[in-house]
């Protein structure tokens, strides 16, 4: 699956388009089995069934155009049904669950800077790219993305978990992660946020990779530290609990999908891999 991402819509395409429709948290899909959905890839007399609004077009899957859109009605026609965004994952081709990222970002920023934030004029889509323009004080707007970041720490054979106090499950773990500030570099942002959040000094920064997070516009970027100094310490406004974690007695992690589990699962190959040299 080939995925082209642009503002402007070629010369040549389909009838049927991908729209991914959105409406509050939740995706706009058609069921293929219990466990697999696809995005709608419809023509327009099935568009005008549904009626979506602020459609925006996103780019091409192939010959087929993608739209973001929202709905202005509840009734949907057979075999369609609202999935949580955030539990398509799994249920659907990686290729198009990257693209329900992408298009719920679009959407989000189309509907939330339809007035300028300078002058408060109504502003209008430019044609060649995702910019919003105010055509009074011509303030452009462009699709907003907040750096945050996330990162492993660890201390001889154990890994820096904690539990946020927004967690909608009460028994998850995490590594640690915040926002960057204005003014900061990456590696600053992981010093302080450690530091904030739980009173340990780390050294060692190094960066492992880096992931979209579309709930609303993050962009993770995610780094390995080591423990340098300090007492865990937590910050009540934000952590519930943390602690240091050996690789064989892990509580509750995020999945395999978010850059968390994948930095928690560097630290359990890491040390089944020293295991595995001892012997
Ligand atoms: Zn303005």
């Amino acid at each position: 699956m080939n995925f082209t991402k642009t503002a402007r819509k070629p010369a040549l395409f389909s009838d049927k388009a991908y729209f991914f429709i959105f409406s509050d948290n939740n995706i706009l899909v058609k069921e293929k089995s219990e466990n697999l959905v696809s995005i709608p890839c419809i023509d327009k007399k099935s568009v005008a069934k549904i009626k979506v609004n602020e459609i925006c077009f996103l780019g091409m899957v192939e010959k087929n155009c993608c739209y973001c859109a929202g709905v202005s009605q509840d009734r949907l026609p057979h075999q369609f049904k609202w999935i949580n965004l955030r539990s398509l994952f799994g249920k659907i081709d990686n290729g198009f669950w990257s693209i329900a990222g992408y298009a719920r970002q679009i959407y989000d920023w189309n509907m939330n800077f339809k007035f300028c934030g300078r002058c408060g004029a109504k502003t209008k889509k430019n044609k060649n790219e995702h910019a919003r323009i105010c055509p009074k004080c011509n303030l452009t707007s462009y699709p907003r993305i907040s750096p945050a970041i996330i990162t492993a720490v660890v201390k001889d054979n154990q890994i820096l978990l904690a539990r946020g106090i927004q967690f909608p499950n009460k028994k998850m773990f995490s590594v640690l992660a915040g926002f960057v500030e204005p003014g900061e570099t990456l590696e600053e942002c992981v010093k302080r946020e450690i530091f904030e959040e739980v009173g340990i000094k780390v050294k060692n920064i190094h960066y492992f990779k880096s992931q979209s997070w579309p709930f609303p516009d993050s962009l993770m970027i995610g780094f390995t530290a080591a423990y340098e100094s300090g007492e865990i310490l937590i910050d009540t406004k934000e952590i519930a609990e943390a602690g240091w974690f050996k690789a064989d007695n892990l509580p509750i992690i995020p999945g395999q999908q978010t850059l968390a589990g994948e930095l928690i699962e560097w630290f359990v190959l890491n040390e089944n891999e020293k295991l595995i040299f001892i012997k």
